[in-house]
């Protein structure tokens, strides 16, 4: 008889509301139980605040799902801003602990020129009312588009990011995030495995990729991500083959941030299976 081998359902690569997410960490564990999920894990940007409180929910549940600590960290490669996801990390590592209180200030600083330049655009109060559509520490440009969306500026997220938030956009702010190889070496230290986010996704041209995954295998990077949510099956081959050239492990993350028509938790490819999942890194079934 042939023994099947469970298929692990798996999504590494989660946004709450600590970060740019929409729901709470407990809605967002209800939401991958009812989705049968096996595994999630948090990756907030540059916070690990919602990591214990889903973990703690779960088990106050007698939920049969697992919550890997993770995090998303903003980062710097040659004037591109680059996110690594660090995997399985401890949450109480000093010297994560210490990077995540500088991306912080890094945050607010950038947070207070963005809105510097929105007041004199011709907006009023543009830090506040982020603030209040942020309610945490984290605010990112998600948040700034969504004002720029409740103050009628702009119809889309989408058109925010052109018009105003992205590289090209009148209120862009260079940030100053930690460097990809210290983003690798801080998750490296918090004893995680670090993943290179969405590679496709920093509107870079095919050479700039892959010398980006070049130099973040050189840098002792472990991993990228290759299965995606509203991903198209060339995207995905192309990853799966750049994966096993570079010998990295692969990962498998929606980059969830709320429900819509077309984003969940979970709702994500899969991992073609030539490919060795990131996973087995810190679990063997
Ligand atoms: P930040 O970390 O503050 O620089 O914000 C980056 C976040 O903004 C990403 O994680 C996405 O959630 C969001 N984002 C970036 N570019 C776009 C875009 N073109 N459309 C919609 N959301 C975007
Ligand atoms: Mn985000
Ligand atoms: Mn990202
Ligand atoms: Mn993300």
């Amino acid at each position: 008889m042939k023994t099947e081998v469970k298929r692990l359902n798996y999504d590494l690569h989660l946004h709450t509301n600590s970060s740019d997410g929409s729901l709470s960490p407990q809605a967002l564990v209800d939401r991958a139980v009812a989705n049968q999920l096996d595994c999630i894990a948090i990756t907030d940007h540059d916070t690990i605040q919602s990591v214990p409180i889903a973990q703690n929910y779960i088990l106050k549940q007698g939920y049969d799902l697992t919550c890997i600590a993770g995090i998303e960290l903003s980062t710097k490669w040659r004037s591109h801003e680059i996110h690594v996801v660090g995997l399985n990390i401890d949450i109480d590592s000093p010297t994560l602990l210490a990077v995540l209180e500088t991306q912080k200030t890094k945050r607010i600083q950038r947070a207070e020129q963005i809105a510097s330049k929105l007041d004199r655009l011709g907006f009023t109060d543009s830090l506040t009312k982020t603030q209040i559509l942020a309610q945490g520490d984290v605010v990112s440009r998600l948040h700034f588009a969504q004002f720029l969306v409740a103050e009628k500026a702009v119809t889309t997220v989408e058109k925010a990011f052109k018009q105003y938030l992205s590289s090209k956009g009148k209120a862009y702010v260079v940030p100053d995030w930690i460097a990809l190889e210290q983003g690798i070496e801080t998750i490296h230290q918090a004893g995680g495995v670090a993943v290179l986010a969405h590679p496709l996704r920093y509107r870079l041209s095919t050479a700039s990729v892959k010398k980006l995954l070049r130099d973040f295998k050189s840098f002792t990077g472990d991993g990228m991500e290759v299965a995606q949510n509203r991903q198209s099956e060339q995207e995905l081959v192309l990853l799966s083959r750049w994966c096993r050239e570079l010998e990295l492990r692969a990962s498998r993350g929606s980059d969830f941030h709320g429900l819509s028509d077309y984003h969940d938790v979970g709702r994500c490819r899969e991992l073609p299976d030539h490919l060795t999942p990131i996973w087995t890194t810190w679990l063997t079934l």
